[in-house]
């Protein structure tokens, strides 16, 4: 039987760092990394990309050298599992076996719900943070724009990174501000979701910066439509009775975070849950109906806030209770749901909301986490792409449980 011990679905953050925790436990292990990408991303460095504060050269690798040791790289795209089986199936026509499986392979950035973005995306002010070859064109807008209207849109949930849309927002409007130009732009921030931010104690601050950056806020408007050579954004807008209505805004620069939807070969498998991600037990990361299975990062069930923070918490979670299975012992590391987003309130400046399941705060310093910090933007723009690369990636855990950030 040739089957591998463990297959790894999806070598982003989630899959290598899982992959090097195990090998890190167990040496001999035979674990095989299913990934078509030759580059892996630091996407939590994107916003600050988008905000003329980090490079993006920076935030690339090659997959060939973010293997862990001891891994066996199957460059392939996955395209459906037969878990009665044990097989996953790859898009070239091949089948792998295995033992145990693990499914991380993100969220699926689903821009074909907004009509006519994709063929004005990286022209005609329209941009996203939300991807490699467009977050430097977010700062270059920035750069350029002295007047007129900037828009920024937030779709409906689950996104990854939920604060990284109005984050976007408050670095653009700080350079305005620096600049002087400020008083001459109009800023919108519309969202399809019905706050500002999920997790209720981190308004305030955020509605400080909101104020003092002259922006309005809009929410439950949802961005349908763009058209790029017009600069015209169409929302659908919910009023509190739960009518909806079009609206047509004007823009000069377009800040777009795409909807998001889980991989469809995930969702058209028997893995999934109804809402077409990976369905697993949110305390253990066991698959709620095949015990040789375990998810985590984006493309899971677990109600956490899809982040690199969270997925370095469940690396741990999923390496200690796939090992306990695997022997048939019971599963012991129960997760949280811890997850970060460090808010870019400012250059300079974050709001460094940890948070778990029910939006219970879970702050790794004994600091008011409300409070936007100096300290933070320090950690965010030099510790936490260093963490990532250094330890996260290299299956080390020595701060996993005590600083999560990503
Ligand atoms: P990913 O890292 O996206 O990896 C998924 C992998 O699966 C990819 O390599 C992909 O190629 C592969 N894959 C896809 N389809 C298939 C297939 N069919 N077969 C095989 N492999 C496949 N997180 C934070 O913690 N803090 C932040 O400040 C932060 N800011 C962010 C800002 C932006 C703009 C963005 C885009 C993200 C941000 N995040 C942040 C979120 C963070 O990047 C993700 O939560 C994290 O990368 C999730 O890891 P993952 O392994 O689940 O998914």
């Amino acid at each position: 039987d040739n089957a591998f011990d463990i297959v790894v679905v999806g070598g982003g953050s989630a899959g290598i760092g899982v992959t090097a925790s195990l090998l890190r436990r167990q040496p001999s292990l035979r674990i095989a990394i299913l990934e078509p990408s030759t580059k892996h991303y630091y996407q939590p460095a994107w916003t600050l990309v988008g905000g003329g504060a980090y490079d993006i050269a920076e935030t690339v690798r090659d997959t060939a050298n973010v293997i862990p040791p001891g891994a066996e790289w199957i460059q392939a795209e996955v395209n459906g599992f037969t878990p009665d089986n044990n097989l996953v199936h790859l898009a070239d026509g091949r089948s792998i076996g295995y033992r145990q499986l693990i499914v991380c392979p993100g969220i699926r950035l689903a821009w074909e719900k907004i009509e006519g973005i994709e063929e004005t995306l990286g022209k005609n002010g329209v941009t996203s943070n939300y991807r490699f070859d467009l977050a430097p064109y977010t700062w270059s807008l920035t750069e350029q724009l002295k007047n007129g209207k900037a828009l920024f849109t937030q779709p409906p949930m689950p996104i990854k990174c939920a604060g990284a849309p109005q984050k976007a927002m408050y670095l653009s409007c700080d350079h305005w501000l620096r600049q002087g130009v400020l008083d001459n732009i109009d800023v919108e921030f519309n969202t399809a979701t019905p706050a500002l931010f999920g997790v209720a104690d981190f308004v305030p601050p955020l509605m400080e910066y909101v104020k003092r950056y002259h922006a309005k806020l809009v929410l439950s408007s949802n961005l349908i439509k763009v058209n790029g050579r017009d600069r015209i954004a169409t929302f659908e807008v919910k009023d509190s009775s739960g009518q909806v209505s079009r609206v047509d805004k004007p823009f000069d620069m377009l800040h777009v975070t795409p909807p998001q939807a889980a991989p469809d070969f995930l969702r058209n498998s028997p893995l999934a849950d109804a809402s077409g991600f990976c369905e697993v037990n949110p305390q253990t990361l066991q698959h709620a109906r095949y015990p040789n299975i375990f998810s985590l990062g984006d493309a899971s069930s677990s109600p956490n806030a899809k982040t690199a923070a969270a997925a370095r918490k469940q690396i741990v979670i999923v390496a200690e209770n796939l090992l306990a299975a695997k022997t048939g012992h019971e599963l012991k590391t129960i997760y949280d749901g811890y997850g970060a987003c460090p808010l870019t309130v400012e250059r300079g400046k974050v709001v460094m909301a940890e948070f778990g399941y029910g939006g219970k705060l879970l702050p790794s310093f004994p600091l008011n986490p409300t409070v936007p910090r100096r300290f933070y933007w320090q950690l965010k723009v030099k510790f936490f792409p260093w963490l990532y690369w250094n330890a996260m990636l290299k299956g080390r855990e020595w701060l996993t449980r005590s600083t999560g950030a990503n």
